[in-house]
């Protein structure tokens, strides 16, 4: 059994593969059937607990709750929807903290925006969630339910899944990997359509496309570098961490990534009015990404109240867009979705808990 998946003393089921499960029930002198039967109610039915996996006896259950086995589900703490449909869980943990999921959805995609920690060590300054630092890295099991959770919110299968919400997914390896797995192989969505989103943590890309080759084979989800800033000096200014690894070095290794992985890069620039919105920027990140023949996904800074950052103009972010286009950069303008219903990431949680 993966020791990542044990939480203190007790056995979680959820993030588990079908074949670790029939294990799990031979292990436990059970047929193998019904750790089949477990994986059945577990993603397929999307039960909370062992009592609502009606299937197994009733005795086998106490049995289980006994040994400390529990699903390992998380629980809705609060839930709101826009005007769009975009719908943002607070969901809670056992430990008695919460984590922020969105699901975001168009006609033919519903997106889920996972957390991968419970706050952030990173301390981007344009950030809610950073505001608070990390209290703890996410297990595969509450990694997995947001998808799940959504699931059940919106009524609807998850098509795609990206690890932007709250956390830094580099600085928990293991689990992101792992979910990724359970993600693809239990809940049925593609590797390609899973997006990992990074600052940059330094010396880590060669490690992480190591361990995700082990892990999963392939590594065929899209790793996303949040860039921000088109020179080392206003990346500093935004990203703490960039001081400790500049530019140069994180474009070094995101080369390093691909050639290890065969998968490109994209690059998330978030758009700050009169900050790093201007053409010159525009060029400089042209200049600074071209050769990599990737993706950039403009992002419109949605404010927070403790800074003073603005969002960047219509205009703005059109001749941003424009001016990496006509130097050949393939580039699109994500709009903000659920404005209205503390969109950016970590601010629901920060308002849950100051009203606490
Ligand atoms: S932007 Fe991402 S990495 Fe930076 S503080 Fe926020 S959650 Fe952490």
């Amino acid at each position: 059994m993966s020791v990542s998946l044990l939480v203190g003393d007790q056995f979680v089921l959820l993030g588990r593969s079908e074949s670790e499960l029939e294990a799990f029930a031979v292990d436990l002198g059970e047929p193998a059937f019904r750790g089949r039967q477990i994986y059945d109610w577990l993603y397929n039915k999307g039960v909370k607990n062992l009592d609502a996996i009606t299937v197994l006896p009733k005795a086998w259950r106490t049995y289980l709750k006994e040994r400390g086995v529990i699903v390992g589900r998380l629980k809705e703490v609060k839930r709101l929807v826009s005007s769009d449909a975009t719908t943002k869980l607070l969901l809670g943990t056992d430990d008695g903290d919460n984590v922020e999921t969105v699901g975001i959805p168009t006609r033919h995609r519903l997106t889920v925006c996972v957390s991968s920690q419970i706050g952030c060590s990173m301390g981007c300054h344009f950030c809610a969630t950073g505001k608070g630092g990390l209290q703890r890295s996410l297990s595969t099991n509450e990694i997995v339910d947001q998808v799940i959770s959504v699931r059940e919110a919106m009524d609807r299968r998850p098509s795609h899944v990206v690890f932007m919400g709250m956390g830094e997914p580099l600085l928990n390896c293991e689990a992101v990997l792992s979910s990724i797995r359970c993600l693809n192989n239990d809940l049925g969505i593609s590797q390609r359509r899973i997006t990992v989103s990074t600052v940059g943590v330094p010396h880590s890309f060669p490690k992480f496309a190591e361990l995700a080759l082990k892990r999963l084979g392939r590594a065929q989800f899209t790793l996303a570098v949040s860039l921000h800033a088109p020179n080392q000096e206003l990346r500093e200014k935004l990203i703490p961490i960039a001081r400790a690894y500049p530019i140069n070095s994180l474009l070094k290794d995101c080369r390093h990534y691909l050639a290890m992985t065969g998968r490109r890069i994209s690059f998330e620039y978030i758009l700050l009015g009169g900050l790093n919105d201007r053409l010159e920027h525009a060029e400089q990140l042209a200049d600074l990404v071209g050769s990599f023949q990737s993706h950039i996904n403009l992002i419109a800074y949605n404010p927070i109240k403790e800074e003073q950052f603005k969002r960047p103009t219509l205009n703005a972010i059109k001749a941003f867009q424009n001016a990496l286009e006509l130097r050949g950069v393939a580039v699109s303008f994500r709009s903000s979705r659920g404005l209205d219903q503390s969109a950016a990431c970590g601010q629901l949680r920060r308002q849950h808990t100051d009203a606490c």
